[in-house]
């Protein structure tokens, strides 16, 4: 278990942004491009299916060991890079850490153009949500479509990156945001939205993609009965309770969408519940839980009209951010010697499960890796066979894996040819229990943007596991349920996974490592040292008649603080954010990058007085405005600047001036306008605290001094 002097009450808030890091969609297309046949990557999972798998083979197992960086990019002003590049026709398309768009010769690698929506000067407050998250684009009919955190949808001109088209598709006033890639299916592009744990309601919207007008919408959870008319309400409202519409309800799809053309369906995977805490949505009049659909479920909708059609629900009452946002894959497998059209999902709980799409029903689920919240998934029902106790009525529960899950966001890939779903995999628990304070900290109120979880959390590793606070990338066998092969890696939060024809899968690490294995039998068979942690997937594409592979490099963890072991020395502004490409033969050098820098240097001043009791709160309210980009504890590990050095909280009058006028919003600085003079006392005291507690060697990360 982490361990930490701290502040009363301190643990309680160790693990609250960790879930929150994840807070983004294709395909398909009357526009003509077969990206089978040109060997381009069409959208955010390559293929309709969204089995990231390349037929392309001209790199190969045999040959790989040749490959070398063909160019690099540097991308001055990007931070934390998530998202898949597209290749189209020799021009790569991809988003950057607030959303920007740039489109980059994909042969030679020269930037062709660059657009930014400026989405932080636009929503100055909305800056705070979603943090730097932004997982890509669509393109479509020489358009790029690209999803602003803000809202907005808007269409590029892909040849001069100028706007064609903007619509807004974020509920004007609501409390969601935006993170994810947009999908293209016959003609039009759906996305979700993003924003539980701030109140969020979630929702998906299709718009025409020639004129951006909204087809329609359809919500992942129920509105209140007595006003809202949409089918969601109508069909769900009877499995919720309380007045759960106050505080949103969640289930926001900010990451799995995928198109099924042989059904002619979309297939939507659904967020956590919001609050947290299953007391105010989940409990009938006699105690009984309730199931809270589509919370955490995959929902299958008529790619025609929006119209529900069938769902799986994976964790009935969701009540520990647990999601079903990770990708999700279809596939034609044999199962019992009979072919099966399925889709496959391994979301946060722990499970992967392989679902027939014709209608919704489970054929397989078995745990990847350590899980105990659940002993096993029923097939017959399709409900998990649940540890008593486990929404933590009776007190704090300790569970496996944690809310971020044993994997997320991160993308798997399935090869047909090995047979193998390759999935990035994380070991890590969690203590959960109700907050003291839930009452108050769920209480709606739509001037403020902060977190309302109305739970405590608290990461836990295990001294006497080895695995646990690692990732490993495991070869999982969909048909038989079974691990084929692992990689462990000595941290987590890696990048997501690739697979080629040429018997290989690639996979990027938080330590800067990105690998190629073979794909039958996980033999390390490349490997090239990026110098800075990946945590975006690969992609491999051809262009003028030759194989690429390409991958942008920009670690940047939210909350990493909160797992020393997500600290890699990868400090904020200092080493720079690039796209890389690799060829056979490749001779192109990585220019210089600072090393590696766990260094803190601390600001403090003895003539501080540091008021205790001030901190105590303050630490509360700095886990739920600022530790998601600035690391709990205000252990900062790349993703945002490290308060404890910063020169504007040391200061208590300058603090305030900063946090209410905003001046470093093109940086993702947002507007905290609504925190009180008393309340950014509170922070400052709190920020100060921790200053003294790193230089007194009391801080979690003290001994990387
Ligand atoms: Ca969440």
């Amino acid at each position: 278990m982490v361990k930490t002097e701290t502040l009363r009450g301190a643990t309680r808030v160790l693990g609250i942004t960790l879930a929150l890091v994840t807070s983004g969609v294709l395909s398909g297309c009357s526009w003509t491009n077969d990206g089978a046949v040109s060997g381009d990557w069409i959208g955010y999972g390559r293929d309709e299916g969204e089995q990231r798998f390349s037929p392309l083979a001209e790199i190969d197992v045999d040959n790989v060991r040749r490959l070398g960086l063909a160019w690099s990019l540097d991308l001055p002003g990007e931070n934390a890079l998530e998202a898949t590049p597209l290749a189209i026709d020799g021009i790569l398309y991809f988003s950057g850490t607030f959303g920007a768009v740039y489109a980059v010769d994909a042969v030679g690698g020269k930037a062709l153009w660059k657009y930014d929506p400026q989405a932080n000067q636009v929503s100055p407050r909305g800056a705070r949500k979603v943090f730097g998250a932004h997982r890509g684009v669509a393109y479509w009919d020489n358009k790029v479509y690209v999803a602003t955190k803000d809202g907005r949808m808007i269409a590029l001109d892909a040849r001069t990156g100028k706007p064609i088209w903007t619509s807004q598709f974020l509920v004007p006033g609501d409390l969601s945001a935006s993170s994810g890639a947009p999908r293209v299916f016959d003609g039009k592009i759906i996305i979700g939205n993003s924003g539980a744990e701030l109140g969020a309601r979630g929702y998906v919207t299709t718009l025409d993609a020639r004129t951006g007008k909204i087809l329609w919408r359809f919500y992942t959870v129920p509105g209140n009965p007595a006003t809202d008319t949409d089918e969601t309400t109508r069909l769900a409202a009877k499995t919720w309770s309380g007045d759960w519409w106050r505080y949103g309800g969640g289930g926001t799809p900010w990451n799995a969408i995928t198109y099924d053309a042989e059904f002619n369906q979309i297939l939507v995977g659904t967020g956590n519940g919001s609050p947290w805490n299953p007391r105010f949505r989940c409990y009938g009049k006699e105690g009984e839980s309730k199931d809270n659909l589509f919370l955490a479920s995959v929902v299958a909708l008529d790619a025609k009209t929006g119209k529900y059609k069938w769902h799986f629900q994976y964790n009935p009452c969701e009540s520990w951010d647990y999601k079903a946002t990770m990708d999700i894959t279809l596939a034609d497998l044999k199962i019992g010697g009979k072919p099966r059209k399925v889709m496959m999902q391994a979301p946060t709980n722990g499970f992967f499960y392989v679902i027939d799409r014709s209608n919704g029903k489970l054929i397989s689920a078995q745990k990847i890796g350590k899980v105990n919240w659940a002993d096993r998934i029923d097939l017959k029902t399709g409900r998990p066979v649940e540890r008593a106790g486990i929404r933590y009525q009776d007190g704090p529960v300790t569970m496996y894996p944690s809310g971020l899950g044993s994997h997320n966001w991160q993308s798997m890939s399935y090869n047909p040819v090995t047979g193998l779903v390759y999935i990035p995999y994380m070991q890590l628990g969690m203590k959960v229990s109700a907050s003291p304070t839930a009452e108050a900290d769920v209480a709606p109120n739509p001037n403020k943007v902060l977190f309302r979880l109305g739970t405590d959390f608290e990461i836990v590793t295990d001294p006497k596991d080895p695995l646990d606070g690692t990732g490993s990338l495991l070869a999982w066998d969909p048909v038989a349920q079974k691990l084929k092969w692992r990689v462990d890696h000595p941290f987590l939060w890696n990048g997501g996974t690739m697979t080629t024809a040429g018997n290989l899968v690639f996979q990027g690490t938080s330590t800067g490592q990105l690998y190629a294995f073979d794909a039958a039998n996980g033999r390390q068979v490349w490997s090239f040292d990026a110098k800075l942690g990946i945590i975006a997937p690969p992609i491999t594409y051809r262009a003028k008649g030759k194989q690429y592979v390409s991958i942008l490099v920009g670690y940047g963890a939210s909350a990493d603080g909160a797992i020393v072991g997500m600290k890699r020395g990868w400090k904020y502004g200092l080493q720079p954010r690039r796209l890389l490409t690799f060829a056979l033969d490749g001779k192109a050098k990585l220019p210089e990058t600072a090393p590696p820098d766990f260094s803190v240097n601390a600001m403090d001043d003895s003539k501080i007085v540091v008021d205790p009791r001030q901190a105590q709160a303050g630490m509360m309210l700095y886990h739920r405005v600022c530790g998601a980009c600035h690391g709990s504890l205000a252990i900062a590990a790349g993703e945002a600047p490290d308060l404890r050095e910063s020169g504007v909280p040391f200061d208590r009058k300058a603090f305030a001036q900063f946090l209410h006028q905003a001046p470093l919003l093109e940086h993702g600085m947002g507007r905290f306008d609504d925190l009180s003079d008393a309340e950014i006392g509170q922070l400052y005291h709190y920020i100060r605290w921790e200053a003294r507690n790193y230089r007194d060697g009391k801080a979690l990360d003290s001994a990387s001094k």
